[in-house]
């Protein structure tokens, strides 16, 4: 295995020079030989700025064409791009350009208020990226090769478990996650990325790892917008999105009678469980959706179900990619116990934590490999409620209140009984007129005892963080003087 690679821009620029790198909806259009001037120039700017290799460089912005500009830029330096969530509010940004000793702190459009508020008293340097001048690359020392071992960005996990952990990834977890994506879905020339999700987690981040590793075309969006992702696949000769659960509900609305169009070949849909209803609606219409299973540790996709295996195996994530392994931390196959993965798009850790032992990532999630193989994610090692000596995972439960008509939310967390252990408690977002007599009837019909909800609480919202995610281990705080039984 060599230990560098050219630098990958620098080979599309010399491979692919004029083919669309990146297009956004509003219709502007980057070549690769243009993306790579344009990033070699900001590299250079950077570098007038004091960056040097190895600082790490913070950066706080939505997903404009400066996105993949300036981690391109940070590539030709050789520095550590840190890629701050734009849902933080300022305590939390602060703490993060302490965490990760941020050295410069770069911001798009519309974060300078909040940016110089985290920035008090820490010593740094805060700019708008825009405000950089624009020059040209020429006679500068710049990166011509990318060395695997070394670490490039820093992005933080979404915070659902606990405090949001800074994962370092490599050159080489982006470039083998890149890869192992590839042999799973393969490689067509025209094909064209959707990028909806933020650039700051792994799941968009990916997406502008394989522009430049493949030479494919991309395009973006400022942020999710159900009709321009719908446009876009029905005229803009997309081919591939990644999307969460929520964003496929809102095209599958959109989508109405229609179909996609033929070339549209992969829905990539992950970060998240999934209501088998879901499945089935999009099986149903053909929709090429492919579950997928990852984190931020695993720089993205480990698991993916297969294309052959889309329609028979529904709710499963499918398989460990080519190049990594997965293993069920259980006595035989079929029972459920923790997820472990490993493989070179594995990190090798946190930034500023102590390293885990083991060859093998615990992943904290918990799921099943069915006789074939094939992977189902079930819950968080971390959320998992002992009712009576039996297992009740939160999921399960959720999944199935979901269905019920009325139900908009439901949070599922377990508390103290002086009889069972634990029991699970329900917490509902619901719209007017549903009863607690409604739910428990709907309950009874479809869920085991011990997993039917021992209380049910109706609130206005749940908690979720900065991506969105459940936060169950502040569900009873919602009881600080909330509603009714
Ligand atoms: P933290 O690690 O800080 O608690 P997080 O785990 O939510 O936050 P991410 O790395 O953004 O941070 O999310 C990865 C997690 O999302 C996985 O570990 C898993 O729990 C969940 N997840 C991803 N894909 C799936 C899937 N297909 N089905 C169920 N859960 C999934
Ligand atoms: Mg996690």
């Amino acid at each position: 295995m060599s230990e560098q690679i050219p630098h990958w821009l620098d080979k599309q620029a010399e491979l692919n020079p004029d083919r669309l790198a990146v297009e956004t909806y509003m219709g502007e259009q980057i070549s690769f030989r243009d993306l790579r001037k344009r990033s070699r120039g900001m590299a250079r700017a950077l570098i007038d700025e004091g960056v040097k290799p190895g600082d790490h460089v913070a950066f706080l912005s939505d997903n404009t064409p400066y996105f993949p500009i300036f981690i391109h830029a940070i590539s030709y330096i050789g520095a550590v791009a840190v890629l701050l969530n734009t849902r933080l509010t300022a305590p939390e940004i602060a703490f993060q350009l302490k965490d990760a000793h941020i050295s410069h702190f770069y911001i798009g459009k519309g974060y300078e208020g909040i940016a110089d508020k985290s920035a008090v008293g820490l010593e740094m340097k805060v700019k708008a990226i825009e405000e950089l001048p624009i020059l040209n690359e020429l006679d500068y020392p710049l990166r011509r090769e990318l060395p695997f071992e070394e670490v490039y960005t820093m992005m933080y996990t979404s915070g659902t478990t606990g405090h949001p952990k800074a994962v370092m990834h490599t050159y080489g977890n982006h470039w083998y996650s890149a890869i192992a994506s590839a042999l799973n879905l393969g490689i067509n020339s025209n094909d064209k990325w959707l990028i909806c999700l933020p650039l700051f987690h792994v799941g968009g981040f990916s997406v502008l790892m394989k522009n430049v590793i493949y030479g494919m075309s991309t395009h973006l969006l400022e942020k999710f917008d159900a009709p321009l992702v719908h446009d876009a696949i029905i005229a803009k000769g997309v081919t591939h999105v990644s999307v969460v659960t929520v964003m496929l509900q809102r095209l599958l609305r959109l989508l109405d009678g229609e179909t996609y169009p033929k070339g549209f070949r992969c829905m990539l849909l992950g970060g998240g469980p999934v209501p088998e209803r879901l499945l089935q609606e999009t099986s149903k219409r053909n929709i090429p959706v492919f579950q997928t299973y990852g984190m931020t540790e695993t720089s993205s996709q480990i698991a993916t179900l297969g294309p052959d295996y889309a329609f028979s195996k529904i709710g499963s994530a499918g398989k460990a990619l080519s190049l990594a392994e997965l293993r069920i931390d259980s006595h035989k196959r079929g029972e459920v116990g923790e997820i472990l993965v490993r493989g070179p798009m594995v990190s090798k850790g946190y930034f500023n934590r102590k390293e885990e032992d083991g060859i093998y990532l615990r992943t904290g999630d918990l799921g099943y490999e069915d006789e074939d193989g094939f992977l189902y994610v079930v819950d968080r090692v971390k959320d998992i409620i002992i009712s009576g000596g039996e297992n009740v995972y939160p999921a399960e439960v959720e999944s199935v209140l979901s269905e019920m008509p009325g139900v908009r939310e439901t949070g599922i967390a377990g508390r103290h009984d002086e009889v069972w252990g634990e029991v699970p408690v329900a917490f509902l977002v619901t719209e007017a007129g549903v009863t607690v007599e409604d739910v428990r009837t709907f309950c009874n019909k479809r869920l085991a005892k011990f997993k039917n909800p021992a209380e049910i609480h109706f609130v206005d919202a749940l908690p979720r963080n900065a991506s969105n995610k459940l936060l169950r281990r502040k569900l009873f705080h919602l009881l600080d003087g909330e509603t009714s039984e």
